[in-house]
């Protein structure tokens, strides 16, 4: 059986319950090594056999996970954050369904959840967006043509921006094309809930300089809207003056 398993945003605590448990029951992992805490194989059996995927082609993670199921082993493919947002695992899946090898997949924390706990901050606040748009700057992976940056900027919603940090000049310039303020908020968050997490909160329009003194490159996500700083409402369902289905408002 192959277990698809979030390894969480850093810290190695951050893993799920279930997911340290398949971790520690293991023949094999293979682990995202770029991104996933080491720390979590410690945990690993005796004689449990550890790849690190950052220089392995899908060919042979598949390899390898044939292997590990031919002799009846469970194996672990570790992700970082959770496998769903840029994990590159449909394409494991269907190799997997082609070789009719069972598989399933353990959720982890994304690192977008891990940056807005370092942010203390919530993606959601009334009055300000209700929506939180997950993307990335367009590299060697082309963005389909709906989906450009400056495009999804247009909705004003909050941003959370992947893979981006090394492109900060052209993520700015199709923020701000896109109608976004250079004075709107933003925050660069390093390495989120590992050791060496660094918040660096800035505007749009200061983006790329912000990252460029304090030497972020990579391991970061851009957060962009107003849910950084300033103004909202306050929620309905804790208002006394509102009913819902499990508490009544409050008599006048
Ligand atoms: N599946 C992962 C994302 C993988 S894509 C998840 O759910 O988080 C890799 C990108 O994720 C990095 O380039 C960076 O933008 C972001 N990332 C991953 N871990 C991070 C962390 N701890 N702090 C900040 N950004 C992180």
């Amino acid at each position: 059986m192959i277990h698809f398993v979030g390894a969480g945003p850093g810290a190695a605590d951050l893993i799920t319950v279930r997911g340290e448990r398949l971790l520690r029951e293991a023949d094999a992992v293979i682990y995202a090594g770029s991104l996933v805490n080491p720390a979590l194989l410690e945990i690993c059996k005796t004689g449990c056999r550890i790849f690190d995927s950052a220089s392995m082609t899908l060919e042979e993670v598949i390899a390898e996970m044939q292997r590990a199921e031919a002799v009846g082993g469970s194996t672990v493919r570790l992700h970082t954050g959770d496998p769903c947002i840029y994990g590159a695992i449909r394409e494991q899946m269907d190799r997997l369904d082609e070789l009719g090898i069972a598989y399933d997949v353990c959720p982890g924390v994304s690192s977008f959840c891990g940056a807005a706990a370092a942010l203390r901050a919530e993606y959601t606040l009334p009055g300000v967006s209700q929506s939180v748009i997950l993307t990335r700057m367009e590299g060697r992976t082309p963005m389909p043509e709906g989906e450009k940056l400056r495009m999804l900027a247009s909705h004003g919603a909050t941003m959370v921006i992947f893979l981006s940090a090394g492109m900060l000049e052209t993520v700015a310039a199709d923020l701000i094309a896109g109608g976004y303020s250079t004075d709107t908020p933003a925050a660069i968050v390093y390495k989120a809930t590992w050791p060496e997490e660094r918040v660096f909160r800035c505007t749009v329009g200061t983006l790329a300089e912000t990252a460029k003194e304090n030497g972020v490159t990579h391991t970061a996500l851009i957060t962009v809207g107003g849910f950084l700083h300033g103004a909202y409402d306050r929620s309905k369902l804790y208002d006394p003056a509102f009913s819902h289905g499990f508490r009544k408002a409050e008599a006048e």
